[in-house]
């Protein structure tokens, strides 16, 4: 249910913030998600009144009763998104009411309340708007921002949702995640766990999916693996993610993609690859995709390119497949052509260099 609800943000300015000298130095060397910027945005709901108390505040710990409901069942939900600094100086941030939209498809599946959309984009305007030197210059480099909600009553009875919840959004300067020139991933086909299946929450954004999946991204590691791929929960037989990422297969020349089963989740990268894949003459399918499929079609060379994508990394290339008992290279185990054009011509949208035809780009500054 969305409440047609306009929320007016109490300004309450950090004593506190960093020096100019000290935030240079963050910015120097970022790395992903180590260091928040002066504030924050928090609202809060209840039910029955709704929205109330839109606040930005100096960042700082939350307080919480430790029998507070999201510690013991989790009903927790977050978007990733990021602002960038353009070319001409303009700060921007890339399609956030796709994500606006993809919050509340969360929140609805984890009973929780939906957000007004524009209170969602309006939260994230005004956080990098009072944090704009945060946004890093360095080409390449991008402030993240972290949307989430938490369930906050307290009580340990589970027979109802929550009665009570606060969103809250928070801000880090990121570094380019290939800051040595891109280099593809070796990846683990993962038999043994699952991350999602059918009736369950893979689709939405929640803490939860990344809880179950940290065994298996441990298990990736201890086989040599840079990253965990995700098969299908009942014949770990269909290909469906790579960690918190979304896979593109090129096939015979034509770009294939997972379909959206409903244990996926639907990235907004993954979405805005299939729209400029057009651009590029790509044509594009979205289908089902086996691990036999994928092996034969590296074997064979029809299949000549697999890559990653998703906010954080861009567009990610796959070198390498393993698994319990196969093991195989994609192509001759560099960053294909079709892999690398696609990543220029997406961070030359977000970074201003190429136009943005779609509208694509929310300008903040
Ligand atoms: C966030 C996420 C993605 C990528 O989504 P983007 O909107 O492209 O950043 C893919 N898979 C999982 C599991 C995710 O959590």
């Amino acid at each position: 249910m969305t409440i047609a609800q306009k929320l007016s943000f109490d300004v309450q300015l950090s004593g506190h913030a960093r020096t100019a000298a000290e935030r240079e130095q963050v910015l120097a060397n970022p790395g992903f998600g180590q260091v928040f910027t002066d504030h924050m945005v928090s609202v809060d709901y209840t039910e029955g009144q709704g929205w109330h108390d839109a606040r930005l505040e100096p960042y700082a710990p939350l307080t919480l009763d430790p029998a507070t409901s999201v510690f013991h069942y989790a009903q927790e939900l977050f978007e990733g998104l990021k602002a960038y600094r353009q070319v001409n100086g303009s700060v921007v941030m890339f399609r956030p009411y796709a994500n606006a939209a993809r919050f509340n498809r969360s929140a609805t599946r984890m009973a929780m309340p939906e957000l007004p959309e524009d209170a969602f984009v309006e939260s994230l305007e005004l956080l990098v708007q009072t944090d704009r030197d945060w946004v890093p210059t360095t080409e390449g480099h991008s402030l993240y921002l972290r949307p989430f909600m938490i369930a906050t009553q307290v009580g340990l009875g589970v027979n109802w949702p929550s009665k009570t919840y606060r969103y809250l959004a928070i801000a880090s300067p990121a570094a380019s995640y290939f800051s040595g020139g891109v280099k593809p991933v070796s990846v683990w086909l993962s038999t043994e766990y699952t991350r999602a299946a059918p009736g369950g929450t893979g689709f939405a954004k929640c803490g939860g999916n990344y809880a179950a999946a940290f065994v298996a991204q441990r298990q990736a590691v201890e086989n040599g693996c840079d990253q965990v791929v995700w098969l299908d929960a009942a014949e770990h037989r269909y290909v469906e993610e790579m960690g918190g990422m979304n896979l593109f297969f090129v096939i015979g020349g034509k770009l294939v993609t997972p379909s959206l089963t409903g244990t996926l989740l639907p990235g907004i990268t993954r979405d805005s690859i299939l729209a400029l894949a057009a651009d590029l003459g790509l044509e594009t399918e979205e289908r089902l995709i086996t691990v036999e499929e994928w092996q034969a079609g590296c074997e064979s060379g029809e299949l000549t390119e697999v890559f990653a994508c998703g906010t954080a990394a861009v567009v990610t290339p796959v070198g390498s497949v393993k698994g319990a008992d196969r093991a195989w290279t994609v192509g001759d185990g560099n960053a294909g052509a079709v892999t690398m054009r696609i990543r220029e011509e997406l961070i030359g949208i977000q970074y201003g260099s190429r136009p943005d035809t779609r509208d694509w780009i929310h300008k903040i500054a």
